[in-house]
C-alpha cells in the first residue's frame, strides 16, 4: 500500500516537473544559441552583400577599362588618319560582320556559321579615299568619290 502510494507520488512529481517552465540555466543556453544564430545570420548577410558589392565594382572597373581602351584606340586612329583637306581626324573604326565559327551539333543548325562583329582599328569608316589622289577624305570634302582639292584642279 505504501509502495503504491510512494510510486504514485513519484509519478506525480515527474508529471509536474515536465509542466514546469524552462529553468533559467536552460533559458540562458537558449538565449546564447539564439544570439549565436542571429550573429551568424548577420555575418552571412554581410558576406553576401559584400560579394554583390565586389561583383558590382569589378563590373564597373571592367566597363571603364573597355571604355578607356576604346578611347585610346580612337585617339590612335585619329592620329593615323585625317582628312587631307580639312584635317579632321577619323573617329570610327571599320566594323565588319565576320564568321567566328560554326554551330556544333546540338546547337542551332549544325554547320551554320556564327557571325560576330570584328573591329578594324587600322581602317577608318568615317573617312574615304579619293578616287583620284587616293588620300583619306571626310564626307564633307568628298563628292561622288572626288575630293575638293582634286575637283579644283579639274
Ligand atoms: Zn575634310
Ligand atoms: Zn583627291
Amino acid at each position: 500500500m505504501f509502495n503504491i502510494f510512494g510510486k504514485k507520488k513519484q509519478g506525480e512529481n515527474q508529471a509536474t516537473r515536465k509542466q514546469e517552465e524552462t529553468p533559467n540555466w536552460k533559458k540562458k543556453i537558449n538565449d546564447l544559441k539564439e544570439s549565436e544564430r542571429i550573429e551568424s545570420e548577420l555575418a552571412n548577410k554581410n558576406a553576401e552583400k559584400e560579394k554583390i558589392e565586389t561583383t558590382k565594382r569589378e563590373n564597373e572597373a571592367f566597363v571603364k577599362r573597355q571604355q578607356d581602351e576604346y578611347n585610346a584606340k580612337k585617339l590612335e586612329l585619329g592620329k593615323k588618319f585625317q582628312c587631307h583637306v580639312c584635317g579632321i581626324p577619323a573617329q570610327k573604326p571599320t566594323i565588319r560582320k565576320e564568321i567566328s565559327g560554326y554551330e556544333s551539333v546540338g546547337y542551332g543548325a549544325p554547320g551554320s556559321p556564327i557571325f560576330c562583329d570584328e573591329t578594324y582599328w587600322d581602317l577608318p569608316s568615317d573617312l574615304e579615299r579619293c578616287t583620284i589622289c587616293h588620300e583619306w577624305t571626310c564626307e564633307e570634302d568628298l563628292y561622288k568619290g572626288i575630293c575638293q582639292s582634286c575637283a579644283e584642279k579639274l
